[in-house]
């Protein structure tokens, strides 16, 4: 196990009346087991306590109650080298008045490295996530979403995390360009054996990475699937209607000619 998230619940408080306010619950005994290589995938609509799930796991937020556990291979590193992110917005996520090298730079700050040893980690970084070295010196706003987005997933790889938790991570983006990505993740994973946690509202972009699924809905998980090629053989009535949004489940033409 690598990440053991147990039971967590979570409350916001509403800013109707300082006297007698009023919660919003916004997650429900959320358990999850990640293990070591394995890629995760939260499905659900947006409001359903998505984000608000991967901030408790992060330390960003506390829960109400229930714990998330680390698995002894991250329960002793530093925070930011067992647990790296990656968000939505690329515009937002580094600083403006940085250039591309400083913002891979960051969690790698305190590595006590010879100057050639951290340009040579810093180049082979962005080559690994498919940029030219000659962006080093560029600024943010000088590269296209797509590379950005890139950026900010060489930054989260440069401490050799074992986990990346990727919330909406490729939803800004235009789908040619997310392929690019996913393919970018996947091949990551693969070399670097990095587990994720994959969260989005996308079903189609979620199935392609992930090797299991868990539906969310009002903060709570309605269904899981263990098994991909189970994907369409789903219980759960709102995981039913996401799918057929989607386009995984066909009418069921033969069961009406049948009847016919
Ligand atoms: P998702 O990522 O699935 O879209 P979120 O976790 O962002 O959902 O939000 C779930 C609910 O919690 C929303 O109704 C949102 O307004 C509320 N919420 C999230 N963060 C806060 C916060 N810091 N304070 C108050 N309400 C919040
Ligand atoms: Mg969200």
């Amino acid at each position: 196990m690598l990440i053991d998230v147990k039971q967590i619940t979570k409350a916001f408080k509403n800013d109707d009346s300082w006297l007698f306010p009023t919660y919003q619950q916004v997650l429900n005994g959320v358990s999850i087991t990640i293990h070591e290589g394995e890629c995760v995938g939260i499905v659900g609509e947006s409001g359903s306590g998505k984000s608000t799930l991967g901030k408790v796991i992060l330390g960003l937020e506390a829960a109400d109650s229930g714990e998330v556990v680390l698995g002894a291979a991250i329960a002793n590193l530093p925070t930011h080298r067992a647990i790296s992110v990656v968000f939505q917005d690329y515009n937002t996520s580094v600083n403006p008045r940085l250039t591309i090298r400083e913002i891979i730079n960051e969690p790698l700050i305190s590595e006590a490295l010879t100057h050639q040893a951290r340009e040579a980690l810093l180049v082979n970084l962005l080559e690994e996530v498919g940029l030219d070295t000659e962006m080093l010196d560029r600024y943010p706003h000088q590269l296209s979403g797509g590379q950005l987005q890139r950026v900010c997933i060489a930054r989260a790889v440069a401490p050799n995390p074992k986990f990346i938790l990727l919330d909406e991570a490729v939803s800004s983006l235009d789908v040619s360009v997310q392929v690019q990505i996913l393919d970018l993740l996947q091949k990551l994973k693969q070399e670097r054996g990095i587990s994720y946690l994959f969260i989005t509202h996308d079903i189609a972009v979620a199935s392609f990475l992930c090797d299991r699924l868990m539906f969310f809905k009002g903060g709570e998980i309605v269904e899981c699937v263990d098994d991909m090629r189970n994907l369409k053989t789903v219980s759960d009535p709102y995981t039913k209607e996401l799918l057929e949004a989607a386009g995984y489940l066909e009418i069921p033409f033969e069961t009406e000619l049948n009847q016919a």
